[in-house]
């Protein structure tokens, strides 16, 4: 490391780490804004400075996209902040999203050398958001423009994370890109999964504008399958990317849970994320319910923060587990419990009990942590004459996602044993000549960064691809 980069970076010793400002959780569970402010750009430069330039960084290694974190800030700490987000933006085809709702915990952030000799982590993913959000104030985001127009078009088949990543990449290359998609907004997850207080969906859709800018066609409101066959599209573009997400909610399988007032955690989440861009939906909120959400991961906490801003009676979280063993993310858990969630850890629901038809109470059983098993977890065994009941006018389940049928869409598509498809591990073709597959249709419900980097990664596979297509033709 140079002088010059000593005297800058390694302030973690005397400098702590500082999140930018959260808004007061009483005040925050009143709006669906987001809850944290920008940093000031010289608190940016101040963080980014205790990073400690490790000859090894274990930050990028946990970064599902391998980015350059070292690099990006020391420039930040610099100052020169432009170059800070180009370099940022190398790597990453959506950074002031990722900055925000990556469970960085989990990901860069606990993978940070400091973070591991005990003095806090630097606060990577909040500076690479204010980063790029200072691009795109600054006009520094760069205007999507083909490198040469391309005759070869490609059909991607969801505008979620993955579907935009692709999108992206092809067009950058010169490609004729059309996304399909069956919602009538582009986003998938971004825009109707994810609530808007941990991602305004303003920056969603900036992205989107930014795409359809630089020529991405997006055909909505089109269920591939239904509106539209799989065969049409394969004979309409030279190559498919299928970005379809996971959809299939897992069920509660204990009696009672038919009743009227259990309901699916996704529909729940999207109509209110519709309800906040203005749409008329009819939905039951849980304004003046008590809740109770069934699960742990990132689903159950948006869901539990979703009722509590809805003015919910109450709200409880029942998860099997153990609090340190819940797999969304440790900083939204806090977040959930800062703004009055109660949670019932080792709790799991036995049975769900009504009043003429309409749920009342959800009865638990108490839960004791046992030997991990083959995969490692530990196993969970309900403790004996350990039950509880706990009010509920709204019973919502979030306990996780799994594929939805995908014969429907092309049964010649190979999967796997848990319905996903099957696709090459770096390239991400499928066994169907010419059709790839990204994000949680290949690797399961899973993470946005994850979605990005497969949908990048099958992008430059299918640019090759089209390549020897077009070489082909010409050689017709
Ligand atoms: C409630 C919730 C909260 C989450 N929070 C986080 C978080 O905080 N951080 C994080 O990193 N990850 C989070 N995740 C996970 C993350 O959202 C997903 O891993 C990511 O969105 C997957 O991206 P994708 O592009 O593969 O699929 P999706 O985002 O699911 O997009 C798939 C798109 O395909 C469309 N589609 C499906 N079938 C068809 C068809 N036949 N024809 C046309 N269109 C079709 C869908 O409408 C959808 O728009 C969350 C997930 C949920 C459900
Ligand atoms: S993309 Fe996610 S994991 Fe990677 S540096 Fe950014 S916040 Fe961390």
């Amino acid at each position: 490391m140079s002088k010059q980069s000593t005297e800058t970076m390694l302030k973690f010793i005397g400098i702590d780490g500082e999140m930018p400002a959260k808004r007061d959780a009483k005040i925050r569970a009143e709006d669906f804004g987001e809850i944290y402010a920008d940093y000031i750009k010289s608190k940016a430069k101040e963080q980014s400075s205790r990073c400690s330039q490790c000859g090894v960084p274990f930050c990028q290694s946990g970064c599902p996209l391998q980015n350059n974190i070292p690099d990006w800030l020391y420039l930040s700490a610099e100052g020169r902040l432009k170059e800070a987000y180009q370099l940022s933006a190398q790597t990453n085809s959506m950074p002031e999203i990722c900055g925000r709702i990556c469970p960085q915990d989990r990901l860069c952030e606990g993978a940070c050398v400091i973070e591991k000799s005990g003095h806090g982590s630097v606060t990577i993913g909040a500076i690479e958001k204010t980063l790029t959000d200072n691009a795109w104030e600054n006009g520094w985001v760069a205007p999507l423009k083909p490198v040469s127009e391309r005759g070869l078009s490609v059909g991607i088949i969801g505008a979620g994370p993955a579907g935009l990543a692709a999108a992206e990449a092809l067009r950058e290359q010169g490609w004729q890109v059309s996304v399909y998609d069956r919602h009538d907004r582009a986003g998938g997850l971004l825009m109707y999964g994810i609530p808007n207080f941990k991602l305004d969906k303003k920056i969603v859709e900036r992205r989107i504008d930014h795409l359809k800018d630089g020529g991405v066609e997006f055909v909505l409101n089109t269920n591939v399958g239904t509106d539209i066959s799989f065969n049409e599209l394969r004979k309409k573009h030279a190559a498919i990317l299928v970005a379809t997400g996971v959809y299939k909610s897992r069920a509660l399988q204990v009696p009672g849970c038919g009743v009227e007032g259990v309901i699916e955690a996704l529909p729940y989440l999207t109509n209110s994320n519709k309800l906040g861009l203005g749409d008329k939906v009819k939905m039951d909120t849980a304004q003046d319910k008590h809740v109770v959400v069934i699960g742990g991961g990132d689903t159950a906490m948006d869901c539990v923060r979703t009722a509590v801003r809805q003015k919910a009676k109450s709200v409880t979280c029942l998860y099997r587990r153990d609090q340190a063993n819940m797999p969304g993310s440790a900083r939204e858990t806090q977040n959930a419990m800062d703004e009055g969630v109660n949670f019932e850890w080792l709790a799991a629901p036995q049975s769900i009990h009504d009043k003429d038809g309409q749920v009342t109470k959800v009865r638990a059983v108490r839960m004791r942590l046992g030997l991990p098993d083959r995969s490692g977890r530990q196993i969970v065994t309900p403790i004996k004459d350990a039950e509880f009941d706990v009010k509920a006018d709204m019973v919502i389940q979030a306990l996780g996602f799994t594929p939805e049928n995908m014969g429907g869409l092309n049964s010649d598509l190979r999967l796997t044993d848990y319905g996903t498809i099957k696709a090459h591990p770096t390239k991400f073709e499928t066994n169907v000549p010419g059709v790839y597959a990204a994000g949680d249709i290949v690797r399961g419900a899973s993470l946005v960064v994850w979605a990005i980097r497969e949908g990048r990664d099958a992008a430059a596979a299918m640019h090759q691809y089209l390549i020897e297509q077009t070489t082909q033709i010409a050689a017709e």
